[in-house]
């Protein structure tokens, strides 16, 4: 077998292309192979589909391929443009590759899998490539399965906000609880984010009166941007929200208190632990401090029996016990644990509704490890754009439309 013939049924070439030759240069670890289409032949148009037009000129092009072994490869081809009685001169489409891509599809479909597991500036490292060049593939592959993503299932959601890079910009992301995928990332963390989520829900085939339970943290905005977008769905407040309100409360008020109780000193994550979390010696420590008159001890009594009411069997349990809570903590006298309990007063309804839904546990957390993750993989993202699609990339669950 000659290597021109090697390489055509390597490359899966068909009529009219053939491999004309191929040049391989030791010293650059380079392999070039030319591609050409036989004489006289025909072609589709590629705006309209016509079949038959005949070449009217041609351009030179050059697509970056898979290696060959250690030495980079790459195909040159001179691709007709067609005349097209309809359309005027187009160039036509070649099987191996997109059009204005300077890669071919193997090579984009190599990236794609190397950019779902690392990030995308090592990729460009290991390839010897720019990564603009590499984002450029990712979003346009991402954006395809995006157009054809099907949201008309969508019936719960759960959104949240994370910090795009140190504190600054914002994103929020919108997860479809059943299916565990993150249908939309939002810019900011306002209440529109809601109403963008909610069109794009609609573009998707979604229908916004169809979502019927979102699982939120305690956020005004996103309160609103529901009750303005998501006029049908029931409001469950995450959990670990709720009850970081509560916990929050009796940190502060431990940091009061230790001002004249020096005890208190370096305890701080003894009473911030669940019980069965804690090391012997913080287990000791909450034990003794917690017979002593302290008001931190107290809070953290108020924060258990908070936690408790998740442990209910039921709705109505969980009401009588959370009644008779607020009760307790409002009668303090201890500000922080008043303060937060007037907060769970005002958002009474989806805290209990966690008993009905159980929505929450963990997805929001969840989430947020996910977007760590795409932050990891997206390292020196640069904008927005691009830390957005590595998180529909990794946690999209998108159907990709690559070679294989
Ligand atoms: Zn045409």
């Amino acid at each position: 077998m000659r290597d021109t013939e090697l390489f055509q049924a390597a490359l899966g070439l068909g009529t009219p292309w053939s491999v004309s030759g191929s040049r391989f240069d030791a010293a650059a670890r380079r392999l070039d192979i030319e591609i050409a289409f036989a004489k006289g032949a025909r072609f589709a148009c590629p705006t309209c589909g016509a079949a038959g037009c005949p070449a009217y000129d041609t351009e030179q092009l050059t697509w970056r391929h898979l290696s060959f072994f250690q030495h980079e490869a790459y195909l040159t081809a001179r691709v007709p443009r067609v005349s097209c009685q309809a359309c005027g001169i187009r160039q036509v489409s070649v099987p191996w590759a997109r059009a204005g891509s300077g890669f071919t599809l193997l090579f984009e479909a190599f990236v794609m899998a190397l950019v779902a597991s690392m990030p995308v500036a090592v990729v460009a490292r290991t390839v010897g490539e720019h990564d603009t060049k590499l984002w450029r593939v990712v979003h346009h592959y991402v954006e395809q399965a995006r157009d054809h993503a099907d949201h008309g299932e969508v019936r719960r959601v759960a959104f949240d906000e994370t910090a795009s890079r140190r504190g600054h910009n914002y994103v929020s992301l919108f997860v479809d609880l059943d299916c565990r995928r993150v249908l939309f990332v939002a810019d900011g963390k306002d209440a529109a984010t809601v109403g963008a989520f909610a069109a794009d829900l609609q573009e998707h085939g979604g229908d916004v009166a169809k979502v019927a339970e979102v699982c939120i943290d305690m956020s005004p905005a996103f309160i609103k941007g529901t009750a303005e977008h998501l006029p049908q769905a029931a409001i469950t407040f995450d959990k670990f929200h709720a009850v970081k309100i509560v916990n929050d409360a009796v940190d502060q008020v431990r940091r009061e208190e230790q001002q004249g109780r020096p005890e208190l000193k370096r305890t701080r994550y003894a009473w911030l632990k669940n019980t069965t979390n804690l090391s012997a010696g913080q287990r000791d420590t909450i034990e003794s401090l917690s017979r002593r008159n302290l008001k931190t001890a107290r809070a953290w009594q108020i924060r258990l029996t908070f936690q408790e009411v998740y442990q209910q069997p039921s709705h109505q349990a969980a009401e009588a016990l959370l009644k008779r809570w607020y009760f307790w903590a409002t009668h303090s006298r201890l500000p922080p644990m008043i303060d937060a309990a007037r907060t769970i007063k005002r958002h009474w309804d989806g805290i209990l509704r966690w008993h009905d839904t159980h929505v929450a546990n963990g997805i929001l957390e969840g989430i947020n490890s996910l977007v760590q993750a795409a932050k990891a993989k997206a390292r020196g993202y640069r904008s927005t754009r691009n830390l957005k699609a590595i998180i529909y990339l990794i946690a999209g669950k998108l159907e990709l439309r690559l070679p294989t």
